[in-house]
């Protein structure tokens, strides 16, 4: 078995050290990568400090991975090596539910298999991320990668760009809909940047007054200070959409009184406890709440061919992955632009 250096939390209140790690070698639908960049998710925090309750340790995060193909089964008709190729977070499921068949495979009724801290179909071990140098994924999950876009600011698409531009689409978000994109983060800023492409007016609310600047030049229309009242009063009613990013807890009715009659706020953010939403929220101007999970792999290579199509990448700092545990508190602290990418070249 190919052994492959990583980084793993061992446990929730450990920083994220150096592993080693055995891949599978290549079985006949399989893909083997190098890992050259890895995108940080606030999800990979979620699950190192086990904030969710459900983390087996030792943990490898990391689900926004891009590198070059160095091996291929022999029935792998998709990639050649030496091609660029991308794994976001899910690297198996059924294919024969009904979910599958429609190409939502994160929505798989046997339960997909994501890229870490999964248990593998056969039973054979848990996954594990890309802080690693490599890893080997079947083919059906594996994502053609433009050869033109910068390759570091490709990597967030495999997260938080499938994250926001799924309901975007599912919601229909288009020209002469007033959206607002909650959060300027990782997902947020990516949020903003395709709900602009496809022609709606963007609102970006945020807690962050330094942020002003930022939302304006990733193309946001407006941008209201949720914690100044008058700014917050002025969208009362305002939005057809809201697309909820924020990790942290806050109050649903609060934005959800921000919604037009009909009004639809989707929560992709997860906060680590449960908010009380009151009845009236959502009874009143008849909202609806509503919840998405990453996309499927259909609908992720429409994305990224989406994104090469309109020159769209991810703002990347690029760091190397002994500042990992930095990057973390500096995510906590909301001190992100707007996405950390590892460059695995540094481990
Ligand atoms: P991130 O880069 O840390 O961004 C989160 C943003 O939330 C911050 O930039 C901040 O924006 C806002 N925020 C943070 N603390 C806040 C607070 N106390 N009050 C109000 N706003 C606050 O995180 P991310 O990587 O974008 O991930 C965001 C969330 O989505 C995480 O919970 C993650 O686990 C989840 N996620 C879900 C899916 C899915 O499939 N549904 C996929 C990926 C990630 P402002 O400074 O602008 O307020
Ligand atoms: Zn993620
Ligand atoms: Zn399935």
């Amino acid at each position: 078995m190919p052994v492959t250096k990583a980084y793993a939390a061992q446990s929730a209140t450990s920083p994220l050290a150096p592993w080693t790690l055995e891949r599978r070698k290549p079985k006949p639908h399989d893909v083997e990568m190098e890992i050259l960049y890895c995108g940080v998710c606030h999800s990979d925090l979620h699950f190192a400090r086990n904030e969710w309750g459900m983390t087996i340790f030792p943990v490898v995060p990391g689900h926004e991975i891009v590198g070059r193909v160095t091996a291929v089964g022999d029935h792998v008709k998709k990639f050649k090596v030496g091609e660029l190729a991308g794994v976001g977070c899910l690297v198996d499921s059924c294919r024969e539910c009904d979910n599958c068949k429609e190409g939502l495979e994160q929505y798989c009724t046997q339960g997909a298999v994501m890229s870490y801290n999964s248990m593998e179909r056969d039973g054979s071990g848990l996954t594990y991320g890309g802080y690693s140098k490599s890893i080997v994924t079947h083919e059906d999950f594996v994502l053609h990668v433009s050869e033109k876009l910068p390759l570091a600011a490709v990597a967030p698409l495999l997260c938080a760009g499938i994250t926001t531009y799924s309901p975007l689409r599912h919601w229909k978000v288009g020209k002469g809909m007033k959206v607002g994109i909650l959060g300027l983060g990782g997902l947020g800023h990516m949020g903003v940047k395709f709900a602009v492409s496809m022609g709606a007016e963007v609102t970006m609310l945020s807690h962050s007054p330094s942020k002003e600047a930022d939302a304006k030049r990733l193309g946001a229309h407006k941008f209201v200070l949720t914690s100044d009242e008058m700014q917050a009063k002025n969208v009362a009613g305002y939005f057809d959409f809201i697309l909820d990013t924020v990790s942290a807890p806050h109050d649903y009715n609060f934005y959800l009184g921000m919604l037009r009659t009909n009004g639809v706020m989707v929560c992709v953010g997860v906060p680590p406890a449960p908010t009380a939403v009151h009845a009236m929220s959502l009874i009143f101007y008849r909202h609806t709440l509503a919840g998405s999970l990453i996309g499927g792999i259909p609908e992720t290579q429409e994305m990224l061919d989406y994104c090469a199509a309109h020159q769209i990448t991810s703002d990347i700092e690029l760091i190397r992955m002994e500042q990992i545990n930095e990057a973390y508190e500096r995510m906590l602290k909301g001190d992100v632009r707007y996405r950390f990418v590892i460059d695995m070249a540094s481990l």
